[in-house]
């Protein structure tokens, strides 16, 4: 029996797709073509509905020692839900039910194939808040746990990881395991939930989360801070974090960039003056506490060199503000070659801007920028034109150099996927990546989940 014919008997013959003029927008993700790693020629696309029946599908892939790998919302942008080797792609849109919004406990429990957007509606119509927001709604709720993605509002509450209470989850010998539940409190052994969440689908497939929520804020402002410098924008970020406000978001991004997303989706970007922008949403219980905030805010700005400072409070403003910010790269994604990921100690940030600088001297390229600026992590975008001169990857390693002499790292929230392996060595402590081997040999003795992808 062929493995496509395996697969229909565990999932039904509607469920399971062997032509590849069938499959072909299941066979990418949203990496910049110039790097996005090329699917294998045979693969067969299985669409289970359960863990059961993931269950049995890894149980048969393990016992044929069948490649299989995972499809979440396929918005992963370091090729890790592109099947590179012939076997089975797994796709998680089917397991798509929001099973509960626990309002007494604070928590949601979803099936991991919920578009992350879904998910968001159901807390909000529940009057509560999900802090954590990757830029894109149609992400799954498994692939945002399998990624620890982190995104705009990681500064006051932090990433995916912080938010995650329980997880099931089917291993590569097919066992179905839970980890965590509706708790605050679990030391009951290692913490292998943990260990599941950003693994990028290489130890196990999540099939349920929980989250903990938060209760909905009262008051929120959006300052937009325009600066005619990136380096005084960049350098005002540490001594706000050091002022005692603790934004939801503090975002860097540049006009130029800026604009061609807002022009693209049909919007106006509100600052008319300078050249570099400082994005701070501010939450309170009170309109006067977000106004305090914005105050003692906009008076570090001030005094840091701002040209302008907007304030949005309507919710629609706030919300079109974020919306043109979380469509960067989508908007700029045609003319990328690489979008980097990298990750320094926050009050590094200036320095590491200018390291950025001083690579795109050195090559005489154009780096545009923008990033999670309290979080340290800024996405250097690669054009295609380094691609065209042959020094992609030269140039890539410098970054990725520089913020390693600083104590960073080469990625903090888009993961290692498959684009990413490759410059590992540049990463000191050879002995952790042997620790991480390890790892999946226990889980996965037969390599056969997401081999050659997350782990070196
Ligand atoms: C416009 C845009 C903006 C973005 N902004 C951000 C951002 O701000 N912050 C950020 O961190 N990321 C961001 N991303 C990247 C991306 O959205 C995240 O990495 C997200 O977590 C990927 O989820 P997905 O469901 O699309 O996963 P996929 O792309 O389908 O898969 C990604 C990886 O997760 C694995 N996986 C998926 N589902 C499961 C599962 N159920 N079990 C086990 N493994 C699984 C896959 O095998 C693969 O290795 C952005 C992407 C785009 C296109």
């Amino acid at each position: 029996m062929s493995i496509a014919e395996k697969l229909q008997e565990i999932v039904g013959r509607d469920w399971v797709v062997a032509k590849r003029e069938q499959m072909e927008r299941y066979l990418a993700d949203e990496t910049a073509d110039a790097i996005r790693p090329k699917p294998a020629d045979n693969v067969v696309l299985v669409k289970p509905a359960s863990a059961e029946e993931i269950s049995a599908i890894l149980k048969m892939a393990n016992q044929e020692k069948t490649p299989v790998f995972v499809r979440g919302g396929g918005t992963g942008i370091c090729g890790g839900a592109v099947p590179i080797a012939d076997g089975i792609l797994l796709s998680m849109e089917r397991l798509d039910r929001i099973i509960e919004v626990d309002r007494n406990n604070l928590m949601v429990v979803a099936e991991a194939g919920v578009p992350f957007g879904n998910m968001l509606k159901a807390v909000e119509e529940a009057s509560l808040f999900f802090p954590p927001h990757p830029g894109d709604e149609g992400a799954h709720v498994g692939g945002l746990v399998a990624c620890n993605a982190g995104g705009t509002r990681a500064v006051k509450y932090g990433v995916i990881r912080n938010f995650v209470r329980g997880l099931e989850a089917v291993l590569p010998t097919g066992e179905i395991i839970t980890t965590g539940g509706k708790l605050l409190k679990n030391n009951q052994g290692l913490d292998l939930m943990h260990l599941l969440i950003n693994s990028n689908g290489t130890l196990g497939v999540i099939t349920k989360v929980i989250f903990r929520l938060c209760p909905k804020f009262n008051s929120s402002g959006t300052l937009v801070i325009s600066y005619d410098s990136r380096h005084k924008a960049i350098d005002t970020v540490p001594q706000i974090l050091q002022s005692g406000v603790i934004p939801l978001a503090i975002e860097y991004v540049e006009r130029d960039v800026i604009e061609i997303s807002a022009r693209r989706l049909s919007m106006t970007w509100p600052a008319t003056k300078g050249l570099a922008y400082l994005m701070v949403i501010l939450t309170g219980d009170s309109e006067d506490e977000v106004y305090s905030q914005g105050e003692r805010v906009s008076d570090i700005c001030e005094r840091n060199g701002a040209v302008d400072i907007l304030i949005a409070e309507r919710r629609e403003e706030q919300a079109n503000i974020l919306k043109i910010r979380s469509e960067v790269y989508s908007s700029l994604k045609p003319r990328v070659a690489d979008v980097l990921d990298i990750t320094v100690p926050p009050a590094s940030i200036g320095v590491m801007m200018d390291r950025v600088d001083a690579v795109a001297q050195r090559y005489d390229v154009k780096i545009p920028t923008y990033g999670h600026a309290a979080d340290g992590n800024l996405h250097p975008h690669l054009m295609v034109d380094l691609a065209e001169k042959g020094i992609l990857r030269e140039v890539k390693r410098a970054v990725y150099q520089d913020a390693i002499e600083l104590g960073g790292v080469i990625t903090g929230e888009h993961g290692l996927g498959v684009i990413r392996l490759a410059d590992l060595d540049l990463c000191p402590d050879g002995k952790i990546w042997e620790l991480m081997r390890g790892i999946k040999q226990v889980f996965d003795p037969n390599n056969i989940l997401s081999p050659g992808i997350g782990v070196l």
